[in-house]
Parts: structure tokens; sequence; C-alpha cells
């Protein structure tokens, strides 16, 4: 495997709108015999374009003989610790590890996932079928006609129709109202029509099937004991992010001492090591590696073979994103071998499973890895030309 090696030549992104605020922007790095490998920079997280750093570290990949996705590091003399500070430089790294590890797949002919156990030293197939759970709060952001409903009802329906295509667990982020500091102790006021719909999205799941719940840290030490009480009560699977388990550790740690509910969190962490501490500070019970700022899907394996041996079940995958990172995160999710679904935001676009080549293949509520080398599929052309753009850097 070190015999392999991947030397980019050319670089070009694209993007395709899906709705709203919503583009799924994604790049693609070539060498002189067309060996390609591709990383998603969508920044619906982040507000900021992520393609000029992408384009800015490419530049010192071009002409260097990369064996590992981990060169994009060294070769920019940058450390993890740089890019724990810096969540655009994370998700710019992010994308090209996964990309060169898209590469490196393909020269040694393996499905990624495969690729990176061999990488480990680890024998035998991983699963080739990924359970996921349904983010419905996607669906619900406006779209290129305005805003959606998102009353209860609404949140039932979303949850209702994420059942009867097969997901034994739906994800809802309810707080709309909500923004900390609020102006009583305890229960804020305008959390009562975020409740309203989680009560309503789980008499949808039912009593056996799991609703998680997220917030978007829009709580605080004051409100945040007093919603996880009413969370618990309202059967939610789990408490995410009431304040940021990044940003604000400290207020994290106090909440999850006193938390009836598991509390998951750290979309935005890059690295192995901010995930470790999470867990073993007491700050977390599950951590959420996004593929897109986590170091790509490499290090996302690294982080669930740190962590879930010693500690199972507290490692989920978050995804938010377009099928190319779902696709990247269905490989790391199944090579480190998951207890917990990985995420996946149903319903934003009728046509999402034609963005890729071939199509996405989800099915009772799992992900079918393609089995092609590397990622196994690319975002179609096509479709960047319908429904998107293409350039060059
Ligand atoms: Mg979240």
């Amino acid at each position: 495997m070190a015999e392999l090696w991947f030397n980019p030549a050319s670089l070009h992104f694209q993007t395709i709108h899906v709705r709203g605020k919503t583009d799924w922007i994604s790049f693609e790095l070539a060498d002189a015999d067309g060996v390609s490998g591709a990383g998603e920079i969508t920044s619906t997280q982040l507000d900021r374009d992520v393609a000029p750093v992408v384009a800015r570290l490419a530049n010192k990949l071009r002409g260097e003989r990369l064996t590992s996705d981990e060169d994009v590091l060294h070769l920019n003399r940058l450390t993890p610790a740089d890019l724990e500070e810096n969540v655009l430089l994370a998700s710019a790294i992010s994308g090209l590890r996964c990309a060169v590890a898209d590469a490196l797949a393909k020269r040694a002919g393996l499905p990624l996932h495969a690729y990176i156990r061999r990488l480990h030293g680890h024998s035998g197939d991983a699963p080739a079928a990924v359970r996921l759970y349904a983010n419905i709060n996607r669906s619900m952001l406006p779209d290129d006609r305005g805003p959606m409903d998102r009353s209860p009802e609404s949140f039932r329906k979303m949850a209702e129709r994420a059942m009867a295509d097969g997901f034994t667990t739906a994800k809802c982020a309810p707080f709309d109202e909500c923004r900390a500091p609020f102006p009583q102790i305890g229960l804020p006021h305008a959390a009562a029509p975020g409740l309203d719909r989680v009560r309503a999205a789980k008499d949808a799941a039912g009593p056996n099937r799991t609703l998680y719940v997220d917030c978007h840290s829009r709580f605080d030490l004051n409100s945040a004991f007093d919603i996880g009480e009413e969370l618990k009560v309202a059967g939610a699977g789990w408490y995410e992010e009431p304040v940021d388990p990044i940003g604000d550790t400290d207020a994290m740690r106090q909440i999850h001492a006193r938390s009836p509910l598991p509390n998951a969190g750290a979309e935005k962490g890059y690295g192995v090591a901010v995930f470790k501490r999470l867990i073993e500070d007491d700050v977390l019970d599950i951590v959420m590696p996004d593929v897109k700022f986590c170091g790509g899907p490499v290090e996302a394996y690294r982080i669930g073979i740190e962590l879930e041996p010693g500690h199972p079940g507290s490692v989920s995958m978050h995804c938010p994103s377009g099928p190319l990172s779902l696709l990247a995160s269905a490989h790391a999710t199944t090579a480190f071998g998951n207890v917990l679904p990985l995420e996946h935001a149903v319903y934003e676009v009728e046509w999402r499973r034609e963005v890729m080549e071939p199509f996405e293949e989800i099915r009772d509520g799992e992900f079918l890895i393609p089995d092609g080398p590397g990622l196994g599929a690319r975002v179609d052309p096509v479709m960047v030309e319908t429904h998107g753009r293409r350039w060059e850097e």
C-alpha cells in the first residue's frame, strides 16, 4: 500500500443548487493518468466559501507524489492543532484528505472502506450496508419559493414519512424560537412550540422507534437542565448540543452531569484528540464527527476505532450534507464497525439519488455502498450541468 501514490495535476469545483440557501459544493482532483478523487465542501454550516481555501492548499500538492491523505497537512505545514482552531481550514483540509484517500483507494483497486482497513492492518471486510437515521429538519427549511410549514403537524408528517420509508430513527431540530439568554431561569417560554414539535414527531415514531433532538446550541446553563427533563418526558432518544460542546465545554460538562438523556454533539471538531477528550472528560456520551470537518473519512475511521472499543455506541457520524459526503461517511463508519446509525438529511430534493453516478441507493433505512474502487461513485457531470455549474482553479 505504501508504494501507491497520487500526483494531483488538476482541480475543478462543481456546485449543485438544491433548494433555498442550500448548494452542494464539491471538487475533484485528478492526475495526468485520469485517476481522480473527490471531496465535498458544502458550507451550509459555515456561511463561508471553502473553495478558495481548497484551491490555495491544493497548489502545494501539485507535482508531489502523495502516498497518504495526511500528506495534505504535511505539504501545507499544518498540524492538527492548527485545524482545531479554524473550522474553515479544517473543512478545506477534510475535503482534500477525502479526495486523496479516494484516489489512493482507486490506485489500490479497493473500495475506500477496504483501503482504510488494510491501511490500519485490519483483516476482513466491513458490511456494505450502513444503517441511517433520518434527519427531517432540512426538508422543512425554506425552499426556492420561501418558508415551509414548521408546525408540529408538519413535523409529524415528515416523521411519519421517514418511518414509512423504513427508518427506525428520526431526528429534528425544533427550537426555532429559542436563543439564550432567556428572560427567566428554568424552562424558557420560547421553548413551548419546539416541545410541541418534538411531541408530534415522537408520536409519529411511536414507542418502539427513536427520535433524536438537536438543539443547535440555542440554550445555556440556566435553561438546559429543564429542557433535558422535558425532552426525557417527551420520549426523546438523545439530547444534542444544548450548548456548543467545543466552544462551551465547561457548561456542556455540567449539563451532561445531570442530563437524564444521552448527550451528543461536536459536529465541527477536527481530529481524534478533540473527540477523545470530549468522551474521556465526560463532556458527551456520543461524539458526532462530520466527514466535512473532522479530517475526512480516514480520520473519522480513526476516531471510531479509538473510541468504540472502550465506549461502545459513542460515535455517530454527522452528515447533514449532500450525497458525496454521505457516501464518504458510509465508508468510514462501516470501516470502524459503527454501533450507532449515520445521519442522513432526507427529503431536501426529490432528485437527490440521481446526483450520483451510479445512483445513491438507500433501502429500508440502509445505505448501500457501491462496490467500485475508491468512493465507488462520482457526482454526475450531467446533473451539474442541469442544476449547477462547474469551474476550474
Ligand atoms: Mg447537530
